[in-house]
């Protein structure tokens, strides 16, 4: 900062504050209505079994298409969502229209396809987490079974709260898969305590598959782990032949990626399900 003659103070980050601060603040407000004026959407991506190529599960992933904005990626509304507390509403609505969509396709004999919405941390903490996923079941009469919830090692950190929420969540009868596997505190001690359905393993770990021996040592022990453990396994971010044959070849069950299809509107997805029907 810069003191001038007249005492006032000149700060040379002035315009970059003021560029940064009210773009910030502006996609706030606009992310605060984004549920009422319709902007979300959820997409979805199949996860394919590794065996027969069927899609028996499908991870729905949530866009924010914006007046003014555009498309903005996850990764940036959602870590600002976390920050103001929108995270709340916009996870129920996440989580209400996953069981709309589990109803409609049922109605369309669509039946036995589960859906995976991400939770965050901050939504998986709230005392009343497990109410939510409760009243949207009861909505759409939506077969617990048929929802997972996709939790990631960071959302895990107080052992004795997240025992309790899981404990609740399996009474449900929900499926509960820790995403983006390996990438966290992994603990092994949680996959020993926490009634955990899947394991997701990260996409970074499945990108070089085939150049790294590094990255194939890892996948192959965090599959070899699953099946001691009696769960299911998903690869993400599978987009080479390569890395499907390498997968199956270590009865990996299930991979997730482009190879298989890029995450579709709801439209789409159905097109693709009643196809296989
Ligand atoms: P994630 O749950 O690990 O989801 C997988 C991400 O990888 C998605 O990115 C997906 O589009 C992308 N992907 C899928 N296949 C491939 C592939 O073959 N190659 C590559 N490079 N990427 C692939 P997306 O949709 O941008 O979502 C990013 C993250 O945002 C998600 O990571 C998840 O952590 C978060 N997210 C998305 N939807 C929600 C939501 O409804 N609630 C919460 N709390 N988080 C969400
Ligand atoms: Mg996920
Ligand atoms: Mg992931
Ligand atoms: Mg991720």
């Amino acid at each position: 900062t810069v003191k001038k003659a007249d005492g006032s103070v000149v700060s040379f980050y002035h315009n970059e504050m003021t560029q940064a601060f009210p773009d910030k603040m502006i996609m706030e407000t606009h992310l605060r209505r984004a549920i009422e004026l319709n902007e979300l959407s959820l997409h979805y991506q199949p996860q394919v079994d590794l065996q027969n190529g069927e899609i028996s599960s499908i991870e729905a992933l949530l866009r924010w298409n914006n007046r003014k904005f555009g498309a903005v990626p996850p990764s940036e509304f959602i870590t600002m969502a976390e920050e103001n507390g929108l995270i709340h509403p916009i996870g129920a609505w996440v989580i209400d229209q996953a069981c709309q969509q589990l109803q409609t396709w049922s109605l369309q004999g669509i039946n036995n396809i589960r859906i995976a919405v991400n939770i965050s941390p901050k939504q998986f903490a709230q005392t009343d987490f497990d109410q939510v996923i409760m009243n949207a079941l009861k909505k759409y009469h939506v077969d617990a079974s048929l929802l997972e919830i996709e939790i990631t090692e960071s959302a895990m950190s107080n052992m004795n709260t997240t025992l309790i929420m899981l404990k609740k969540l399996k009474k449900i009868g929900v499926k509960i898969s820790v995403d983006d596997f390996g990438t966290g505190y992994s603990s092994l001690n949680y996959l020993r305590l926490f009634p955990i359905d899947i394991l997701k393993i990260d996409q970074s770990f499945v990108r070089e598959i085939q150049s790294e021996h590094k990255d194939a040592a890892i996948t192959k022990t965090i599959i070899h782990l699953a099946h001691s453990l009696g769960l299911e396994v998903v690869a993400e971010g599978v987009e080479e032949m390569a890395q499907v044959l390498f997968l199956r070849k270590e009865h990996c069950q299930k991979g997730q990626g482009y190879f298989f299809s890029k995450p579709l509107p709801s439209a789409e997805m159905e097109r693709k399900l009643l196809d296989i029907v």
